[in-house]
């Protein structure tokens, strides 16, 4: 065995069939017995996403989504958004479905049912066997037994809980945003409908999500069928590499802290990590600089935007409701919607946003909530 994939995710199986395709013996193992299952995203995607997965079909792609509605605590909505497709909305079982099957076409084996409960001495021990794999990659999400063995600390995590629900929802290509201390305090909820008056309901907080999520149904009436939810990673991990191993997506919290999207992330660290993992299987040297440059790579990649989310995610959790009203009034003008609708970019937020500061420098007594405790 070249590689050993711990994690059936979008990561880890993008990884497995990019490396399988280079000819590399790679074994996955996942600790679920069927893959995407349990289910904890919203499946909000951006067309960059499936520039890196490579096509758009049979990827479980449910509709376009084009408009987004923002909600502040007055009540006042700011619509942004155009008939230009953002993002789409995806079924995420499908898609993990989709790079699984990329994955075993190009050769990788697949360990369903097979949760890794040791790491030690570059030796990974299952619940059905031990196996001793030439280099580790943990893509094993929030509590990624990788990152332990690496004796790596955890990224911070904010609570995150999530419902399908029947719920009377604008407009099929309109995500709605609510925002507000008492709705989703240090992050926003969301209803992002999937069609045939159902919609994926959620939040992340500081604080015990479930009971901000209740109080959320119960104010836009949203009936549940199914929940699901989990842990949103906020910055990424001092060190993502060791001697033979690395982690990658969640696990190593390349995660969007200003909208907990980590799938487009994730897969553009797996890039790095599958160019740095070829290259130390053709030389043989694992050691810890030879991984090194799978962090040089990601941090090049997609370092300095996800430093740039956590900036304003920081920035962000100290807004208080009164400021959330006055900044969705001062956004809602013609002028500044023009501009959110010309640089809006789900993956990258940071683009519009000092945009918006230059247009109506009255924004920038906003600043001053960075120093707030
Ligand atoms: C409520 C919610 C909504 C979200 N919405 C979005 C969204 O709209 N868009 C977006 O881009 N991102 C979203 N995210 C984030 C996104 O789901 C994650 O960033 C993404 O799933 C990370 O992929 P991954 O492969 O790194 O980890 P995961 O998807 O968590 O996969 C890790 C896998 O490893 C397996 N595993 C763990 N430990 C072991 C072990 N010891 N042995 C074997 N297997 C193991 C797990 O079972 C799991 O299958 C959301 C997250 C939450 C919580």
């Amino acid at each position: 065995m070249d590689v050993a994939v711990i994690g059936a995710g979008p990561i880890g199986l993008y990884i497995s069939s990019q490396l399988a395709q280079n000819g590399v013996d790679v074994h996955i193992f996942e600790e679920h017995s069927d893959i995407g299952n349990p289910q904890h995203c919203s499946g909000l995607f951006s067309e960059h996403i499936f520039s890196i997965v490579g096509t758009m079909n049979h990827r479980g792609i449910l509709h376009p989504s084009s408009k987004a509605r923002i909600v502040a605590p007055s009540g006042e909505a700011l619509n942004i958004g155009t008939n230009v497709t953002r993002a789409y909305v995806v079924d995420r079982v499908e898609f993990d479905r989709s790079l699984a099957r990329d994955a075993v076409r190009a050769g990788a084996s697949i360990h369903l049912k097979e949760r890794i409960r040791k790491i030690e001495n570059f030796k990974i021990k299952s619940t059905r066997g031990e196996y001793r794999p030439r280099i580790i990659i943990g893509a094993d999400g929030i509590n990624s037994i990788t990152r332990r063995a690496m004796g790596i600390s955890a990224p911070k995590l904010i609570s995150a809980a999530q419902v399908i629900a029947q719920y009377d929802y604008k407009a099929l290509d309109t995500v709605e945003i609510f925002v507000g201390n008492n709705v989703a305090p240090g992050f926003f909820a969301w209803a992002i409908p999937l069609g045939d008056g159902l919609a994926k309901i959620g939040l992340g907080a500081y604080g015990n999500a479930w009971n901000y999520l209740k109080m959320l149904l119960k104010s836009v009436k949203g009936k549940p069928l199914s929940v699901g939810g989990g842990g949103i990673p906020i910055g990424t991990v001092k060190k993502s590499y060791a001697r033979g191993m690395l982690i990658v997506g969640d696990s190593a919290g390349q995660v969007k802290a200003t909208s907990g999207g980590g799938v487009y992330p994730g897969l553009r660290a797996a890039e790095c990590a599958v160019q740095v993992i070829t290259r130390a299987l053709e030389s043989g040297d694992y050691g810890e600089k030879s991984l090194k440059n799978y962090e040089d790579c990601w941090k090049r990649s997609i370092g300095k935007e996800l430093s740039k989310a956590l900036y304003i995610h920081n920035f962000y959790r100290k807004i208080r409701d009164d400021d959330f009203n006055n900044i969705v009034s001062a956004l809602n003008r013609p002028d500044m919607i023009e501009l959110i609708n010309k640089y809006g970019d789900i993956d990258y937020p940071s683009k519009v946003i000092w945009k918006l500061f230059k247009k109506n420098p009255k924004l920038l007594k906003y600043m001053g909530i960075v120093t707030r405790r």
